[in-house]
């Protein structure tokens, strides 16, 4: 595997790692200066689909992390790219928030909530209206009549997509529901999975960013809080992973999960790897 201090690119999930909601993890934000110091190459992969890169650059910035918005990735972005392949130009209906709105329209789709709005109210949805995909991601503001509709849509032939499938995430001091809550949702009502979910544990961001940084598998690390996410896609991917104990799981969950779970090194925080790196 090679030591840390070989590795040239680091990727690092947001929530539970770097901040706990709105609160920084100072002992995350330290060892991203280190890295900055030793000039390694770091980025950032986020399963949350509610803001886009520029706003979450804004956030660790007022973090005090040099941040640029060509490092984030997010779940919403990975998607983007993945149906800008598959449906160009199409019509989209999105169960999320307005940066990811805001993503999908960047991304050339018309967004049908925007676009008809009238449709989350109607109780039946006429033949001229449809999309060529739903997709979920987190929604705050999420309803009913959303829900209804997506769901109405599927049925006329909407492919169902979800941005990611994190059942919870670690707000300030409880554990909040995330965007997999809202996907089970509709996969209950409809008894269909989504076609495909585009958020860890699916190695696809992590591929990418390697891709766009040139960099081997061999010499990239991943950082996350969540076995079942962030440390399942580095193992995936190939990549060295560390898991941090100031978000979702914890060492003795590691009895839980199989071995490709399980992190390369387990940390109770990032400080343990400020002289390995
Ligand atoms: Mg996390």
């Amino acid at each position: 595997m090679g030591s840390l201090s070989e590795k040239e690119l680091y990727i690092f999930d947001l929530d539970g790692v770097i901040y706990r909601s709105n609160k920084p993890i100072p002992e995350a934000i330290q060892f991203i200066h280190a890295l900055h110091s030793k000039n390694k190459q770091v980025t950032y992969l986020t399963n949350n689909s509610s803001k886009t890169k520029s706003e979450f650059a804004l956030k660790l910035i007022s973090m005090g992390i040099q941040a640029k918005e060509d490092e984030i990735y997010t779940s919403a972005y990975i998607s983007a790219e993945y149906l800008k392949a598959h449906y160009r130009d199409g019509t989209a209906f999105v169960i999320g928030e307005s940066g990811f709105e805001s993503i999908l329209k960047e991304a050339g789709f018309t967004v049908l909530n925007e676009s008809n709005p009238e449709i989350i109210e109607m109780e039946q949805i006429s033949d001229d209206i449809g999309a060529d995909f739903v997709i979920v991601g987190w929604d705050r503001f999420v309803t009913y009549n959303k829900f209804r509709s997506a769901m109405m849509l599927i049925q006329k032939g909407a492919h169902f997509y979800a941005s990611n499938d994190d059942s919870s995430f670690p707000g300030p001091d409880s554990i909040w529901p995330g965007a997999g809550a809202l996907v089970a949702f509709l996969q209950t009502a409809l008894h269909q999975q989504p076609k495909k979910i585009f958020g860890k544990p699916s190695p696809m961001g992590i591929n990418q960013i390697l891709q766009n940084y040139g960099v081997l598998p061999a010499n990239a690390v991943m950082v996350g809080d969540r076995l079942t996410t962030d440390i399942l896609a580095g193992n995936r991917a190939g990549v060295t992973t560390i898991g941090v104990e100031t978000g979702i799981h914890f060492r003795k969950d590691l009895l839980k999960f199989g071995e490709d779970h399980h992190p390369t090194h387990f940390v109770s925080s990032l400080k343990e790897l400020m002289n390995e790196i």
